[in-house]
């Protein structure tokens, strides 16, 4: 039976990290949307060049695009036995679309849930440097403030980690991600773990409650 695990939680919640681990230890690949159209592109097919025609222009990609692309990805050798979506779904279309592609297989939701103020405090947090180096401010803080220990450089916050954006990201996950997280708990297809606890502890839970699940 393939079983398809489709993660969940708020920016900064470490959902990624935990969706690679999970992957890892399932022996399941990731299916990341940004992932997907960055290989299309790379293979110049006719629907990645659409595709990056749009994102340079700064536009959204089609649901439908990025459902067909799924589908396709979802065909190859080493999905047989399922797969991990992180980022995926969105949007009730999205959602609604997966579902009914996986309705003869196993799917379960994995809530990473972590509260907006400490969102806030980890995204609010990061620092960065033109040489690539990154830093938190409480979790990783340079030796000397504000400067790189790297290169010496000055420290700054990405666009993204402002404070204003990392609002507007909040926003955007309450009204269009959270809410698709009703149909599984709805279903009893949802296990939620607190994802304010260390790395490894959050991980434990989700093995855990997997277990529990399947
Ligand atoms: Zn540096």
């Amino acid at each position: 039976m393939k079983n398809y695990y489709i993660f969940f939680g708020p920016p900064g919640s470490g959902k990624g990290t935990q969706a690679k681990k999970v992957a890892e230890k399932l022996t399941l690949p990731i299916i990341s949307t940004g992932e997907i159209l960055r290989q299309e592109i790379e293979m110049k097919s006719e629907i990645g060049l659409k595709a990056q025609k749009l994102m340079s222009q700064g536009k959204y990609v089609q649901d439908e695009v990025v459902g067909n692309l799924i589908i396709k990805r979802l065909r190859k050798k080493d999905a047989v036995n399922g797969a991990i979506f992180d980022g995926y779904p969105r949007t009730e279309f999205q959602q609604n679309f997966l579902v009914n592609k996986l309705k003869k297989f196993n799917t379960l939701g994995i809530f990473v849930a972590v509260k907006d103020a400490e969102v806030k405090r980890r995204l609010g947090g990061r620092r960065a440097c033109v040489c690539g180096q990154t830093y938190h401010l409480k979790f990783k803080p340079a030796k000397k403030n504000g400067i790189c220990d790297v290169c010496g450089g000055k420290l700054f916050t990405r666009p993204d980690d402002k404070p204003e954006s990392i609002k507007t990201r909040l926003e955007v996950y309450h009204s269009l991600t959270e809410p698709l997280l009703k149909y599984w708990e709805e279903n009893g297809r949802m296990i939620k773990v607190d994802g304010e606890q260390k790395i490894d502890k959050v991980y434990n839970d989700i093995l855990a409650k997997l277990k529990k699940k399947n």
